[in-house]
């Protein structure tokens, strides 16, 4: 990561009212049936071209967004994709997200980035492959993170916890750590019925994914408190751990979201939306000048109270949203651009 790249995001992550995170679902094009997503089912060829990719970036920008996350689908399915990511990186903190399948394909375009998450659920080879729903995909996954680890690239791996895995997560953990590897991790979640847009939807409702285990799920995150007093590659926060604690023990939420505040997502259409479970409120072009508008702040009092969902990344960016948040966050990206910076420079650039 450029030196000038680290101080512009850190200047950023002190702006007061100002984004910090957006999601980016690039394209709904998916080459994994995986059991509890709904992307697949629901496809739609409509993207933005792009050129206009490039101009929403330079609206996020405007903005005084941080961080963007390219998601699907499968981003890297995306056309061009190697040149969004470059265009991506040079003003973001640029993560992106691949099911295994494409990184090794790809990985030149991956250099550019600050960090890619392959999504990988368990050590199990068969039972991975029955949660992504395609023959194959732990050896693709595993291989993906050892040519990315050896070609330099910061790779992660990032399980989505659920029933079907909680019980593994430490043992997981504690295996892609010894390698080196941090871990970034997804709590199981589905949209409710009541979203109209299916277009917009992504986690499909299946009971073996739900959560019944609340005990265990206390105790992995005490565990995962506990390892990260030894490790810092576990990328959660103990307040996030802290937050899951108290609402697997007794239900509550001590948070309150804080969707189209700190975070918003941006759909394959170029349509933004608080979260993928809100209806769209805007076209990304239109951003930077509605940021600030009566209509986003009666959105904002709406979302603060809503108890739609449990996806982690919207927690993490709620409990996370404010400047103090910004703080400590851009503190973590301080650390990982001193890590990034102690390797050659060729490397990434
Ligand atoms: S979870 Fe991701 S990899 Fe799996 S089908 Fe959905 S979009 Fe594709
Ligand atoms: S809690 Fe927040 S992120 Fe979840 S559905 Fe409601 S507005 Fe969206």
């Amino acid at each position: 990561m450029a030196l000038e790249k680290v101080a512009s995001v850190v200047f950023r992550s002190l702006a007061p009212n100002r984004p910090h995170h957006a999601q980016w679902m690039l394209t709904r094009k998916c080459n994994y049936r995986c059991k509890g997503c709904n992307v697949w089912r629901e496809q739609d060829a409509t993207e933005l071209s792009t050129s206009e990719v490039i101009r929403g970036l330079d609206a996020l920008r405007k903005l005084g967004v941080v961080e963007i996350v390219f998601s699907g689908g499968n981003p890297l399915l995306k056309e061009d994709i190697d040149m969004i990511l470059e265009y991506s990186s040079r003003f973001f903190v640029t993560t992106v997200y691949d099911n295994g399948s494409m990184a090794v394909e790809k990985v030149e375009a991956l250099k550019y980035v600050d960090f890619v998450a392959i999504s990988l659920d368990s050590l199990d080879p068969e039972k991975n492959d029955y949660i992504k729903g395609v023959k194959g995909a732990w050896k693709r996954a595993m291989n993906a993170i050892e040519t990315l680890q050896e070609r330099g690239v910061r790779v992660g791996v990032s399980p989505t916890i659920s029933q079907l895995n909680l019980h593994e997560i430490v043992d997981f953990t504690r295996y892609f750590l010894n390698k080196g590897i941090p871990v970034w991790y997804c709590l199981y979640s589905y949209d409710s019925p009541s979203t109209d847009n299916q277009l917009f939807a992504i986690g499909k409702k299946n009971d073996e994914f739900l959560i019944t285990d609340n005990k265990a799920m206390v105790n992995l995150c005490d565990s995962l408190i506990a390892m990260r007093r030894e490790n810092n590659n576990i990328f959660i926060t103990n307040k996030l751990l802290e937050a899951l604690k108290t609402f697997y023990s007794s239900g509550m939420r001590t948070w309150k979201c804080r969707a189209l505040n700190n975070f918003f997502i941006v759909d394959h259409r170029g349509r933004v939306a608080g979260c993928h479970l809100q209806e769209p409120v805007a076209s990304i072009f239109d951003l930077p000048e509605i940021w600030d508008s009566n209509e986003f702040k009666t959105l904002r009092k709406t979302y603060s109270t809503c108890n739609g969902c449990i996806y982690l990344c919207y927690i993490f960016y709620s409990l996370h949203g404010n400047v103090r948040g910004n703080i400590q966050l851009a503190r973590e990206h301080w650390k990982n651009a001193k890590l990034l910076l102690k390797e050659p420079m060729s490397q990434y650039r």
